[in-house]
């Protein structure tokens, strides 16, 4: 036989080989996909609240392609398959209000009258450790317990946002960013102006980014000028994106607001055509009757923040009332200096019981309400709903995994009251934002976790020395 008889039967060998390999693809048809999600116990939170057992997801890209049970697995081949038994998939919990970065000062004043916390230690401590190394390392680590905990989108008001979008985009987290308008200089900012300038170099920077929304955040109604209130809402209207403010947190705020102008702040803000359907306005504890329709009929977002709310004693926010007015209500951990963690399930559960306690009502806000407020409902009060806040086919595929095989979640009747009263955080065993996996059975695979807590703990221990030093001085 000669070399080129040779080349023609090698030719003809990976001839039928190619051939052979095709016709298995053929026979296989299935359509590929990137991550297959099967066995689950999956909660949609669509319009229909439709719960599946033994669903399937499908995720391609960053989407959700298919949803329904175990008979799309013929259908579907992916690389990653994971068997979701005994386990529920839910939409990733979406925090409506924080400052993410404020985990630097986790604890490091509690239990104090609210004007001594803020004026004698938040503030002086943020004038001082407030910085963009700090923020990073702040964010950092707020991102590692939120993804732990199963947020998978947080609205964050504060300081150095780009260096916050930075670290979202490095780990891979949904957020919506808003660097905090103030009257009197800030960390990064020493004028009003200058702060908006900010604002809206972040919002062209981060155009069409698919994990990061920049939006507006002017302080609250009593920290800035009428003149800031309108022109940051301009701001936040010409590029139509979301403007976070402060709004009716404490009795003080309403007191002072009303000696000014004679009106409530949501009054105000009315006043001044600021409120919208691209408003999101935490807290909203003290609303008149009157504030609670302005609210629904202006379409303003509502994020509530139990926890905070009761630990500063600012009050209970009339969440049941803004419900039946059809407000957009989220719900929202607040930073932790006031909080003291970014665990939205604990968040639930104080949402669920404290209306019951003040209304005198156990019906009030029922497990599936509180849910909707977690999910949904923050997304809607963001103005993300048509892309995250439910498992939806053509939504983006930001869910969570709860591992439901343990002492406290057995036996499951109700998977509503389950996930407000009985799920913890630490329940949630795989985070996926985005069609990416972000946490996989606990441990988070895009960035070392471990390096992130050895820094924090190496920055708190200056901290605490300086605070020391300090304290001697004091005492001297
Ligand atoms: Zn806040």
């Amino acid at each position: 036989m000669n070399s080129k008889a040779i080349i023609n039967l090698i030719l003809i060998f990976f001839l039928i080989i190619s051939l052979f390999s095709c016709t298995n693809k053929a026979s296989d048809n299935k359509t590929h996909a990137d991550i297959i999600i099967k066995n689950a116990l999956i909660l949609t939170q669509d319009s229909t609240k439709r719960i599946i057992e033994n669903g399937v997801i499908v995720i391609l890209n960053s989407k959700i392609v298919e949803i329904g049970n175990n008979d799309l697995t013929e259908k579907y081949s992916a690389k990653e398959i994971i068997d979701a038994t005994d386990k529920l998939v839910m939409p990733g919990l979406i925090n409506t209000h924080t400052h993410a970065a404020m985990t630097i000062l986790r604890g490091v004043a509690d239990d104090l009258p609210l004007l001594e916390w803020l004026y004698k230690h938040i503030f002086p401590l943020e004038a001082k450790y407030v910085n963009a190394e700090n923020v990073t390392l702040g964010t950092q680590l707020a991102v590692l317990e939120m993804i732990h905990s199963g947020t998978t989108t947080f609205n964050d008001m504060y300081f150095y946002e780009d260096e916050v979008a930075q670290v979202c985009k490095s780990i891979g987290m949904r957020a919506v960013l808003t660097e905090s308008l103030i009257d009197f200089p800030v960390p990064n900012s020493k004028t009003p102006q200058d702060g908006l300038k900010y604002s809206e170099n972040l919002i062209n920077k981060y155009l069409n980014d698919s994990l990061i929304t920049i939006g507006i955040a002017a302080h609250s109604p009593y920290t800035c000028s009428p003149w800031l209130l309108q022109e940051s809402k301009k701001l936040a209207d010409k590029y139509n994106v979301p403007y976070n403010i402060h709004l009716s947190e404490t009795k003080w705020e309403v007191d002072t607001i009303q000696k000014t102008y004679n009106l409530t702040p949501v009054g105000y803000l009315d006043s001044l055509k600021v409120l919208s359907e691209n408003v999101i306005g935490a807290h909203c504890v003290h609303l008149s009757d009157s504030d609670i329709q302005t609210i629904a009929n202006k379409g303003v977002g509502v994020a509530h923040n139990p926890q905070c709310n009761l630990k500063i004693s600012s009050g209970v926010a009339p969440i049941p009332e803004l419900l039946k007015a059809h407000a957009q209500v989220g719900l929202g951990t607040d930073g932790v200096v006031s909080n003291n963690d970014l665990n939205m399930f604990e968040e639930m559960n104080t949402a669920a019981i404290i209306h019951k306690y003040t209304h005198n009502e156990p019906t009030v806000m029922n497990a599936t309400e509180v849910v909707d407020i977690a999910t949904i409902g923050g997304a809607k009060a963001l103005g993300l709903d048509k892309k995250i806040g439910s498992l939806e086919v053509g939504k983006l595929a930001d869910l969570i995994i709860i591992d439901l095989n343990k002492p406290h979640l057995i036996p499951l009747y109700n998977i509503y009251s389950q996930i407000v009263y009985s799920v913890d955080g630490s329940d949630v065993e795989t985070v996926i934002i985005n069609g990416k996996i972000i946490m996989k059975e606990n441990k988070i695979i895009t960035i070392d976790e471990k390096e992130v807590l050895s820094k924090f703990k190496e920055f708190a221990e200056n901290l605490k020395k300086n605070l020391n030093e300090q304290k001697t001085d004091y005492n001297q």
